[in-house]
């Protein structure tokens, strides 16, 4: 699933391409994936509107366009958003094309439909809970202080469980919260109470390190996630231990285990991460 690292490489991939470029058709739309508003109103509004900056808010894609409207894109489990030239082959599962002023198609492909595309101002996408209120993000220079006072570091939560709420860190899933605890040493299944203002802190740091170091490799494909041009991220083979169970920690190398945490395969090192 992409997470802030992939979403981030494609916003910045797509963001110079897209900027001033004009929507000249809606040349196919999957109500399927459309969340808001109806079919015909995002017809009616994508047509003729013009791109501003790209960016991201969490593991959402922002694309402002004129009159103030947000194109909102989350990818869901297996989603790309892509630009391609007019003349290449549609592939299956793609639910919207839009076609550009440039020539070239912006499409959104998703074969097991788990992502969502809004469009509308996103204030009101907020307000409406069309969009979830986010916690703050590991590339923003104020995440220094996170978490912060306040009911998560109180919490009876596992750790691995906080991180991956969306409203205590932006962006992070499942590889990147098992990544960052390795980094930071810490087990997975401790209660997030039980950390201590410097293992928060080590935490915070590790989260933002594992977060720009895979952005420098181009995300993660470890089966779908595709940057903002089609092609593969390389963070994958530079990951520590996600996908890694059984094989030897690359610290200690003692093999590392896998168990579920918060409803997900958590792998760890017994020895390194207490
Ligand atoms: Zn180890």
């Amino acid at each position: 699933m992409p997470e802030l690292p992939e979403v981030e490489t494609i916003v910045r991939d797509l963001r110079p391409h897209l900027r001033d470029r004009r929507v000249e058709a809606v040349l196919s739309l999957n109500p399927v994936v459309l969340r808001f508003p109806s079919a015909e109103s995002f017809r009616a509004a994508a047509e003729g509107a013009v791109f501003g900056l790209l960016a991201r808010r969490g593991k959402f894609i922002h694309a402002p366009v004129s009159g103030g409207d947000h194109l909102v894109v989350h990818l869901g489990m297996t989603g790309t958003f892509t630009l391609e030239e007019g003349d290449e082959p549609v592939r299956p599962h793609t639910h919207l094309r839009l076609q550009l002023d440039s020539g070239q198609e912006l499409r959104y492909r998703d074969p097991r439909r788990f992502g969502r595309v809004l469009l509308g101002p996103p204030r009101q996408l907020e307000l409406a809970r069309l969009l979830p209120s986010l916690g703050p993000d590991p590339l923003d220079r104020a995440f220094a202080g996170w978490p912060g006072e306040g009911r998560v570091i109180s919490s009876s939560r596992a750790v691995k469980a906080v991180l991956l709420d969306q409203e205590v860190v932006a962006g992070c899933g499942n590889i990147y919260a098992d990544e960052a605890l390795y980094l930071a040493r810490l087990r997975p299944t401790r209660r997030a109470a039980s950390l201590s203002a410097p293992e928060w802190a080590r935490l915070g740091a590790a989260l933002t390190v594992v977060m720009k170091e895979a952005i420098r490799r181009r995300g993660t494909s470890f089966s779908d996630y595709r940057d903002g041009f089609g092609a593969r991220g390389e963070a994958y083979e530079s990951l520590m231990v996600y996908g890694r169970s059984g094989l030897p920690c690359v610290r200690c190398g003692r093999p590392l285990v896998a168990q579920r945490v918060a409803g997900r395969t958590t792998v760890y090192c017994r020895r390194c991460q207490r």
